[in-house]
């Protein structure tokens, strides 16, 4: 096709697809102020660390969250079977297992193989961070023993019972569940 041929005027540039979209397409989330204010939407995971659900892909065995940590917390020592990508909206945090750290706006991309502890440093006082985190995590001691595991179906549990207990019901976590 020549390549004048695939330039559209301003008007029809703005004609909208036509067609309906394919019947077995999932429903598109969108979540305003996803950095929520709201205490009841972050689920409590570990003293000091909690997560907002952004998707809970159930279908291909994913999730994307907010991990929110507070007052010098931890996040467990454990391993990545699959790839991780983390943008830092605020706040910053590094791994034991790494000399390097993740400061407010950096991009980390967290290879399969990975096992690391993330850390807060004590002057940070709230910390956010924008994980897509792929199959599961499999928490371990420090020499790779698995002590426990968690995956888009745990994830999921997890804020059915937190949203039922904080009174905005079990239900609450459908919308975010793909
Ligand atoms: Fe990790």
């Amino acid at each position: 096709m020549p390549v004048e041929d695939k330039v559209e005027t301003r008007d029809a540039a703005l004609v909208p697809y036509q067609l309906p979209f394919p019947a077995d397409a999932a429903k598109e989330i969108v979540i305003p102020g996803a950095i929520a204010e709201d205490e009841r939407i972050w689920v409590p995971q570990a003293e000091n660390v909690a997560f907002r659900p952004l998707c809970l892909n159930a279908s291909q065995g994913y999730w994307m969250n907010l991990l929110r940590v507070r007052k010098s917390g931890v996040l467990s020592r454990h391993r990545h079977p699959a790839p991780v990508h983390g943008w830092v909206l605020k706040g910053r945090w590094y791994y034991l297992e790494h000399d390097w750290q993740a400061t407010e706006g950096s991009y980390v991309y967290e290879p399969p193989g990975e096992t690391h502890t993330l850390v807060v440093p004590e002057d940070v006082t709230e910390m956010i961070t924008y994980f897509q985190v792929n199959g599961v995590m499999l928490y371990v001691d420090p020499w790779g023993k698995t002590m426990g595991y968690e995956d888009v179906f745990t994830k999921i549990d997890m804020c059915r019972a937190h949203y039922e207990k904080v009174g905005l019901g079990a239900d609450f976590v459908s919308q975010f569940i793909r």
